[in-house]
Formats: structure tokens, C-alpha cells, sequence
């Protein structure tokens, strides 16, 4: 086993260590968080991000606890922990974007140094944090203003060995609703999509939402974690298996067509019919703009429960079986 180092961090075998790492991206200092975790034994490295968007609460502190928690002499392999992956925009409490230049971090990657902040910065997380994984975990949930069902996803990407790893994670973690897309090509955009066009089998998980925490969403997404490294023998098996992975058909989205304030008829969770109301759109006089209805039947996973909408802002999605 060697020194495992990040940056100008290191730790040798059965160790750990943590801080913050300060980069300097278009002028502006990052202080990163991270936990660099070096096993006693051989295994492989499993990166986790939290907070690439900056309200998204349960999974920084469900990193947190896994970077306090681990314990390296029991470790097969390596962990980088990063709990709050764009520390500008969580202490901005900032929706979606990151403030500096209003850009969605997720939708980014695999970045352009030469970019605007956001973009930079989804380069330097790329080249020295996703790709420095054989497998890979990015945590989410639903943003300050969204409600959700925990669900995870993946990409498919052709890569039969990266796809099949990938699945075996999702399966894994013990989430039921499982969503599987396929890389259509293109910018790829959010950090799995591009880790697994790298060839990184990755991640993406979903838990909790609307600006607040609590020991569920933070257990859901940390014994996930867990599971995943039961998985492939990276650390002792958790007892609870958590649920069935349940793959999905796909989602449809809606998206609001106008600036004005939001009624949805829904909650998360419920079960819709094809055609059905499902919320409406009005103007400040309760005028309505927008019928909403949905396009497919099946479950609602997440939805925007501001009063408040934009033009072209989601509303909801709808999963599919
Ligand atoms: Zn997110």
C-alpha cells in the first residue's frame, strides 16, 4: 500500500486525515473540504462528492459522517470525501446556481478551465477529484425548493464493464426507485454522466429537499454509501440491506411556461394518471396561466413546492415504470 495523497495532503496506509484545501479558480479562492481516508489493505478508491449544488442539505451531512466515521484500519482501498463540493454556493444557501456567474455547476462537466468560474471550476473537481475514483458517488437531493422521492440513477454509456459496475452500485445502496439513462451525447453535463464517459462507473444519488435535514435523509444517503462499499468488500456489511432497487422507465419533466406563481395539486410521491390535473400556473391576480397535466401516468418524484416560478423552471417530474 502506498502514501495516498491529494493535493498537498497525504496519508499513509490505515490512516486518515482531513481540511480544507484552498485553490485559486479565476481569481476567486476555494476552500475545499475534503477527507482523505487510506485503507489498511488494498481495495479501490471510492470517490464521494456532496454539495455540487449549494442547498442541497442531507448529503453534505450524510458525507460528513461518513468521513468521521470510517475507520481507515478496517478500509480495503481509499476514500476522497468532499461534503461540500462548491462551498461558494452552500454558504451563498444558493438554488441551482452558483452566484459568482449564475451558472448550474451540474450542468457543467466535464468543464473548461478557460470558463467562466463555474466552468473552471468543474474542470479542476473533475481532473482532481471524480477522476481520481475507480468508483464514483455524487450525493444530492432535492433543492431548497423541491420536494422528492430518493431515487438513484445512472448513465449507460456502451461500456459494458463501467455500465454493469455501475448498475451493481445503484443496486446496491438501497434506494427502490432506480432510474437508468442513456448518454445521448452531447455536453455530458452533470458529474456521473462525465465520470462515466470517463470510464468511472458513477453514481448519482438523490435524498431529502426544500432547504432543510434530517437522521432519515442523512441515514438514506449514508448507509447507501456503506452498502455500496459491502458491495465491493471495501469495509464491513451494514445490516439493514434498505430497499429493492426498482428500475424505472424514465421520467417526463414539466416545466412552467411563464413568471408567475405555482399551485400544484400534487404531492411528491403520488401516483398520477396519463391526462390528469396535476397543477396550474397563475399571475400575481390569480389569473391562470398554465394548465399542467401529466403526461404519462406514474409517480411523482420530485416537485418544485415554491409559490414562487419562473419561465422555463421545472415543476415536476413523473416517473414511469
Ligand atoms: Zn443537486
Amino acid at each position: 500500500m502506498d502514501t495516498f495523497t491529494f493535493t498537498s495532503h497525504s496519508v499513509r496506509p490505515g490512516q486518515k486525515d482531513h481540511g480544507f484545501v484552498e485553490i485559486e479558480i479565476r481569481g476567486i479562492i476555494v476552500k475545499l473540504p475534503v477527507y482523505l481516508i487510506n485503507g489498511a489493505e488494498e481495495g479501490p478508491t471510492l470517490v464521494v462528492t456532496a454539495g455540487i449544488h449549494g442547498g442541497e442539505y442531507p448529503c453534505v451531512e450524510a458525507a460528513t459522517r461518513l468521513g468521521q466515521s470510517i475507520d481507515p484500519t478496517k478500509l480495503k482501498g481509499r476514500m476522497l470525501i468532499v461534503p461540500s463540493a462548491n462551498p461558494i454556493a452552500f454558504k451563498a444557501r444558493s438554488i441551482y446556481v452558483t452566484p459568482v456567474d449564475g451558472l448550474n455547476l451540474n450542468r457543467q462537466f466535464p468543464g473548461d478551465p478557460e470558463g467562466t468560474f463555474t466552468r473552471a471550476w468543474a474542470a479542476w473537481l473533475f481532473r482532481n477529484v471524480i477522476s481520481r475514483g475507480d468508483l464514483y458517488i455524487d450525493m444530492h437531493g432535492g433543492d431548497m425548493i423541491e420536494a422528492l422521492v430518493p431515487f438513484v440513477s445512472f448513465n449507460l454509456t456502451g461500456n459494458e464493464a463501467v455500465d454493469r459496475t455501475a448498475r451493481r452500485m445503484a443496486e446496491a445502496y438501497g434506494i427502490r426507485a432506480m432510474l437508468v439513462k442513456r448518454d445521448t451525447g452531447g455536453l455530458a453535463g452533470t458529474t456521473y454522466a462525465a465520470a462515466a464517459r470517463d470510464g468511472i462507473p458513477a453514481l448519482l444519488t438523490e435524498a431529502g429537499g426544500q432547504g432543510v435535514w434530517n437522521e432519515d435523509e442523512v441515514d438514506i444517503l449514508q448507509s447507501g454509501v456503506r452498502r455500496v462499499m459491502t458491495e465491493f468488500e471495501m469495509y464491513e456489511p451494514v445490516d439493514d440491506p434498505g430497499e429493492t432497487a426498482v428500475e424505472l422507465g424514465g421520467w417526463e419533466w414539466l416545466r412552467s411556461a411563464h413568471e408567475g406563481l405555482f399551485y400544484p395539486s400534487v404531492s411528491v410521491g403520488d401516483h398520477v394518471t396519463e391526462g390528469q390535473f396535476v397543477g396550474r400556473v397563475a399571475d400575481i391576480f390569480g389569473e391562470t396561466l398554465q394548465e399542467a397535466h401529466a403526461p404519462v401516468s406514474g409517480e411523482v418524484l420530485f416537485l418544485v413546492t415554491s409559490l414562487a416560478i419562473n419561465d422555463d423552471d421545472p415543476l415536476m417530474a413523473i416517473a414511469y415504470s
